[in-house]
C-alpha cells in the first residue's frame, strides 16, 4: 500500500481551460501522476494515482494555488497505479447535465448534509433517496432502497425526473453520487425545479464509506469507480452483494470490460463466466477478430475454436 488515489473537484473560475490544461498535464508528468483530469470554466475535476510522495506533492501544489482554496482531496491506499496514462482535458463543463441553463453550485446548490446527517436523514420516512449517477454504477452498488432513474446518460436524468415528478413532490428529497460532485449541479437543479429543500450528501459515497460514525451503512454492494479498480468497497459494518452476473444472473460483483474493443461494454461477471465465452458480451463480440482475451490470454486457435462451439452447443 505504497500507493494513493486522490479524488477530487473544486468548482472555481479559470479564464483558459486550454491553457490551464497543458500546464498542469505538464505539472502532473513532473510528478509523475497517472489518471485522468477534466477541466472547464467552472473547474476541475480529477482522479489521480501516484505513490504518497507524489501524491502528496500533488495536494501541496494544489492548496498553494489560491485558485483551488479549500479543494477537499479524497484519499484511497492501493497498491499499485490505478491508471496508466496522465490526461488533462479540457472540456465545456466539468458535469454534463444536457439543461438549456447552466446550474452554478456557487449560486444555487442543495444542503450540504455530511455523512452522518445523510445516514439519519436517510432512514426518515417522507425521505426518498435519488441516485444521480449511471445505471452502470447503480448496479453494482448503491444506497438500499434508492432511486435507480432509468437513464443511459447522466445527463438524461433532469427528463426523467421532470417525467417522475409525483416520486418526489412532497418528500425530503437527498441525493448522491461518487465524490459530490454530480450532487453539486443536480441538488441545483432539483431546487431550481421546485422540489423543495433538497440535500446532498456532501463529498459523495466516496466519503461517506470512510466516516467513522456512518461507517458506509446501508450501502449494498460495492461502489464503482472511474479507474482501473472498477469498484470498491463502501459498508464497513456487513456487505450485501446486489451486482448480478451478465451471464447466468449469479451474484457478483466483479466488472470487466467487453473483450471486443470496438465494444469495450462494461459487464459483472465471474472469471469462470469470463472465460467460458472469452470476456465478449455477445456471441458476435466472443468472435471478433481483436478480441482481447484472446490475446491476453495466449490462446491457441484451436482453444478458441472449441471454446466457441461449447458456447452454441
Ligand atoms: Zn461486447
Amino acid at each position: 500500500m505504497n500507493y494513493q488515489v486522490l479524488l477530487y473537484y473544486h468548482y472555481t473560475k479559470i479564464e483558459d481551460p486550454d491553457a490551464f490544461s497543458a500546464t498542469h498535464l505538464a505539472m502532473c508528468k513532473e510528478i509523475g501522476l497517472k489518471g485522468r483530469i477534466l477541466v472547464a470554466n467552472e473547474g476541475i475535476n480529477g482522479t489521480v494515482s501516484g505513490t504518497i510522495e507524489q501524491t502528496e506533492q500533488y495536494m501541496a501544489n494544489m492548496q498553494a494555488d489560491s485558485l483551488f482554496e479549500g479543494i477537499v482531496f479524497k484519499i484511497d491506499e492501493v497498491d499499485g497505479h490505478a491508471f496508466k496514462k496522465m490526461h488533462v482535458r479540457p472540456r465545456p463543463e466539468l458535469v454534463n447535465l444536457g439543461l438549456e441553463e447552466d446550474v452554478n453550485p456557487h449560486e444555487l446548490t442543495g444542503r450540504y448534509l455530511s455523512p452522518e446527517q445523510f445516514l439519519a436523514e436517510m432512514q426518515d420516512e417522507n425521505t426518498v433517496v435519488l441516485d444521480v449517477r449511471n445505471t452502470y454504477e447503480y448496479d453494482v452498488g448503491h444506497f438500499r432502497g434508492a432511486i435507480r432513474p432509468d437513464v443511459q446518460n447522466f445527463r438524461d436524468t433532469p427528463e426523467w425526473v421532470r417525467a417522475n415528478r409525483e416520486l418526489f413532490e412532497g418528500k425530503n428529497v437527498l441525493t448522491y453520487c461518487t465524490g459530490g460532485i454530480r450532487c453539486e449541479k443536480f441538488s441545483g437543479w432539483m431546487k431550481r425545479e421546485g422540489f423543495g429543500d433538497v440535500g446532498q450528501l456532501h463529498g459523495g459515497v466516496a466519503t461517506y464509506g470512510k466516516d467513522s460514525v456512518a461507517k458506509g451503512q446501508l450501502w449494498d454492494g460495492q461502489m464503482y469507480v472511474f479507474d482501473e479498480r472498477l469498484t470498491v468497497p463502501i459498508n464497513q459494518v456487513e456487505h450485501v452483494i446486489i451486482g448480478r452476473d451478465h451471464y447466468d444472473g449469479e451474484p457478483c460483483e466483479r466488472y470487466i470490460n467487453c473483450a471486443n474493443p470496438e465494444c469495450n461494454k462494461q459487464i459483472i461477471a465471474s472469471e469462470e463466466n469470463e472465460a467460458k465465452h472469452l470476456g465478449g458480451c455477445t456471441i458476435e463480440c466472443t468472435k471478433h477478430e481483436r478480441n482481447r482475451y484472446i490475446v491476453r490470454h495466449n490462446l491457441t486457435e484451436e482453444q478458441v475454436a472449441q471454446t466457441i462451439e461449447a458456447l452454441q452447443a
